[in-house]
């Protein structure tokens, strides 16, 4: 090993991920350039994961459509993986023109190694040798996110947005202690910036409440780099490429935090659709006949409620919430068991969203969910269904009321003026 290499191996390794409209075009790509040299000034190992191009998955997505509306799973990753090759290999160009030895690899060429099933794949395992040997030989090593390989060696992609678990993933299986994920807002809000632009930037929130606010729509990150950094003790700092003077938000462990507000954020899905068996026999085995014939196809479910017995105790209602994507084919599950099951209709709204509050500090805390409910009635709009878990509380509403359900309640948890951020208790914090 030369000597340059051997000072290499002992530098820290940060891992920094750049999003789509950060790297929208040539003149981003330069500027984002400068970031990462600067990071790399600073004498450490430095990762970088892009995101395609400004929207182009997208334009991709309707190359796709235009030639077929149900494409293989294959080709649809091989076509999909291409935008972030293009940032990749401009990427790497434009900082070895700056005197930055750097290179770039595909999501199979740093090892990334995912499950067979394509479209939205998890990383099973990340073989770190070859970024290693690149980072060693003192080379910034640019990574095209959101991308893999199967156990066939074809190209998967991890679902949209999953460049953030890319990045997030390489962070933890090269020991890095932080992952910066740049973006286009200064980091984590109370809820999108965009909606309500008195939201309030957090300073730091718990990996469980933003795993939730994931899930429930908050698009800043993807669910599972949240899931991948609350496994692997990875610290995930959300900052703006156009404002390198804010540090952002920091995600990580709730055990470092002292909680004194209610609610972390609001967040909106419009995504799902609410189906609904209607005059289901009131019998043992009809929801597990329902939900048994919806998993087997690969079919994820949200919101459930079942009604009470009508028509005296022979039928109830069974309404559920699925993923706009996964709409035709549970349509074509459901209307086979309706048959077998002997239910009168199903019926189906496309026409809802499902405005959701999360925090850890609602534990155990009365009155948060009448304050959504009320919230929610001041702007003179109807709750469809409603769900609960310990620290999330949902609610489907029209999608047209969607933003003002997200208004209303924002305006009731974060009044203007009022800054409840959790303390952060830092000697606990690991990096
Ligand atoms: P990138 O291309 O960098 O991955 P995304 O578009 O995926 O960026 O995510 C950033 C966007 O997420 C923001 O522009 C903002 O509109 C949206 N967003 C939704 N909810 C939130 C939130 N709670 N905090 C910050 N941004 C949010
Ligand atoms: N380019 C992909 C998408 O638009 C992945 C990502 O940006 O994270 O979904
Ligand atoms: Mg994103």
């Amino acid at each position: 090993m030369s000597d340059t290499a051997t000072a290499a191996c002992n530098l820290p390794i940060l891992v920094l991920k750049f999003g789509g409209t950060s790297v929208g075009d040539t003149d981003k790509i330069k500027r984002v350039a400068g970031i990462i040299a600067g990071e790399a000034l600073k004498g450490q190992r430095v990762v970088v994961v892009v995101s395609a191009m400004g929207h182009s998955t997208d334009h991709l997505v309707d190359l796709a459509k235009a030639i077929t509306p149900n494409p293989s799973g294959r080709e649809y990753d091989a076509l999909l993986g291409t935008g972030e090759m293009v940032t990749t290999a401009l990427m790497a160009m434009t900082l070895n023109t700056l005197g930055h030895p750097a290179i770039g690899l595909t999501g199979g060429q740093a090892g990334i190694k995912t499950e067979d099933l394509h479209n939205r794949a998890r990383i099973l395992e990340i073989d770190t040798h070859y970024v290693l040997s690149q980072l060693n030989a003192g080379r910034i090593v640019i990574v095209t996110g959101f991308q893999g390989v199967n156990s066939q060696g074809d190209m998967t992609t991890l679902g949209r947005g999953g460049s953030d678990t890319s990045a997030v993933a390489l962070a933890g299986a090269l020991g890095a202690a932080r992952c910066d994920i740049y973006t286009d807002v200064r980091g984590v809000y109370s809820t999108d910036p965009r909606v309500v632009p008195t939201a309030v930037k957090l300073d730091c929130i718990a990996y469980i409440e933003m795993l939730e606010l994931a899930r429930v729509g908050a698009q800043v990150l993807h669910p599972r780099a949240v899931e991948t950094a609350r496994q692997a003790g990875v610290v995930v700092a959300v900052r703006s490429t156009f404002d390198l003077d804010d540090p952002g938000t920091l995600v990580l462990g709730e055990d470092t935090m002292e909680f004194n507000r209610a609610v972390a954020g609001i967040a909106s899905d419009d995504s799902q659709a609410r189906m609904a068996l209607v005059g289901v026999p009131d019998k043992p085995g009809v929801a597990a006949d329902v939900f048994g014939s919806l998993a087997e196809a690969n079919i994820s479910v949200d919101m459930i409620i079942q009604s009470l017995d009508n028509q005296k105790g022979h039928t109830n209602d069974i309404a559920f919430t699925v993923h706009l994507d996964d709409l035709h084919a549970a349509t074509q599950v459901l209307e086979a068991v309706k048959t077998r099951i002997g239910a009168q209709d199903l019926h189906i709204d496309q026409a809802i969203a499902k405005i959701s509050i999360v925090g850890v500090g609602m534990i155990d805390r009365p009155g948060i969910a009448s304050t959504m409910f009320d919230a929610l009635a001041q702007a003179g709009i109807n709750i469809k269904m409603i769900s609960t878990s310990e620290i999330k509380i949902s609610c489907l509403v029209d999608k047209a009321m969607a933003k003002q359900a997200v208004r209303a309640i924002h305006a009731a948890f974060f009044p203007e003026n009022a800054q409840d951020q959790p303390v952060l208790v830092s000697e606990k914090l690991g990096y």
